[in-house]
C-alpha cells in the first residue's frame, strides 16, 4: 500500500518536474529577451534605442543635455548608466520615467545629479513601488511639458491613469517618434496589476488620446520591438478584443486563438488573464 502511494507520488513529482521544464523552455527565451536581453538601435546620430533589459529605453543627445527615457533595472540599468555617463561627459542628464514600475525606474538612483521627471503620482506610492526614495522624480508632469533640446522638442504628455496610476508618453516632434512606456506592448501580452493602478478601460482611452498627435512614424513600446503608428492601433484593438470576449463568452476561444503568438508570462500575463480583468470590470 505505502509502496503504491510512494510510486504514485513519484510519478506526480516527475510530471510536475517535466511540466516545469517544458514551461521554462517555452517561456524563458522570450522572457530572457524582454528582461535580460539588450539590443541597440541607433535610430540616428543623436538618438539610440535600447530594447529589453527591463523596459525599453531611449537616449537622446543634444548639445545642451542628454535625455534618458526609462532607466531599466539590475545589470542592464548599470550598463545603460555607464553608456550615458560617457556620452554626457560634463553635460547635464535629464531622466524621464514613463511610469513608476521598477523595470523602467530601477536605474534611477544611479543618476545622482540628474533632473528626474515623471507623471504625477502620490509620493508614498512611488516610494513603495520603488522600494525607497532614492531616484524619486523631482519634477511631476500633470498635463504636458516641453523639453527643448537643441533642434528637437520633446513633448511629455500625461495621459493620467492607464497602465499605472499615471503614465506619460514622450513625443519627439521633429522625428515623429513616440515613446509610449507600457501603454503599448509589442508581441507580448500586457500585464495588469490593480495595486499599481492598471485600468483597462482608461488604457483604451489613453491610446485613443494619442491619435491627436500628428503622424507618428516610430513607436517605441514599453516592451518588445519598435514599430510604426500601427502599434498603437493594434494595442487598442487587442484591449478592445479582450473586453469583447469578457462580455461575450463565445468569443473567448476566437480571441485566444487570434493572440496565441503573443508572449505570455505564466500566471501573470495572457489573453485569459486580461479577459478575466475585463469580466471583473465590465
Ligand atoms: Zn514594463
Amino acid at each position: 500500500m505505502i509502496r503504491k502511494i510512494l510510486r504514485i507520488l513519484g510519478i506526480i513529482l516527475l510530471i510536475i518536474a517535466l511540466l516545469f521544464i517544458i514551461l521554462a523552455a517555452v517561456y524563458f527565451p522570450t522572457m530572457k529577451k524582454l528582461y535580460f536581453g539588450n539590443s541597440v538601435i541607433h535610430a540616428d546620430s543623436a538618438l539610440t534605442i535600447y530594447l529589453g533589459g527591463g523596459g525599453n529605453s531611449v537616449v537622446f543627445e543634444s548639445d545642451s543635455a542628454v535625455l534618458v527615457i526609462d532607466t531599466k533595472f539590475g545589470k542592464s540599468a548599470e550598463r545603460l548608466h555607464r553608456k550615458v555617463e560617457s556620452l554626457a561627459g560634463t553635460k547635464p542628464v535629464i531622466v524621464v520615467n514613463t511610469h513608476a514600475d521598477l523595470d523602467h525606474t530601477g536605474g534611477n538612483p544611479l543618476y545622482r545629479n540628474a533632473k528626474i521627471i515623471s507623471g504625477r503620482v502620490d509620493e508614498n506610492y512611488w516610494i513603495t513601488a520603488n522600494k525607497g526614495k532614492a531616484g524619486m522624480p523631482s519634477v511631476w508632469v500633470t498635463d504636458t511639458m516641453n523639453l527643448r533640446l537643441g533642434d528637437e522638442t520633446v513633448m511629455l504628455i500625461s495621459v493620467g491613469q492607464a497602465h499605472t496610476w499615471c503614465d506619460i508618453v514622450a513625443y519627439f516632434r521633429n522625428r515623429d517618434l513616440l515613446v509610449t512606456g507600457d501603454l503599448v506592448f509589442n508581441g507580448v501580452n500586457t500585464f495588469f496589476d490593480e495595486r499599481k493602478g492598471s485600468n483597462g478601460w482608461k488604457s483604451i482611452e489613453a491610446l485613443k488620446k494619442l491619435r491627436v498627435l500628428p503622424e507618428v512614424s516610430t513607436v517605441v513600446p514599453g516592451h518588445g520591438e519598435t514599430g510604426g503608428g500601427e502599434l498603437i492601433t493594434r494595442m487598442q484593438t487587442y484591449l478592445g478584443d479582450m473586453a469583447l470576449a469578457a462580455k461575450h463568452p463565445e468569443k473567448v476561444k476566437e480571441m485566444k486563438k487570434k493572440y496565441r503568438k503573443l508572449a505570455s508570462m505564466p500566471g501573470m500575463s495572457s489573453p485569459g488573464i486580461i479577459i478575466e480583468y475585463f469580466k471583473k470590470h465590465p
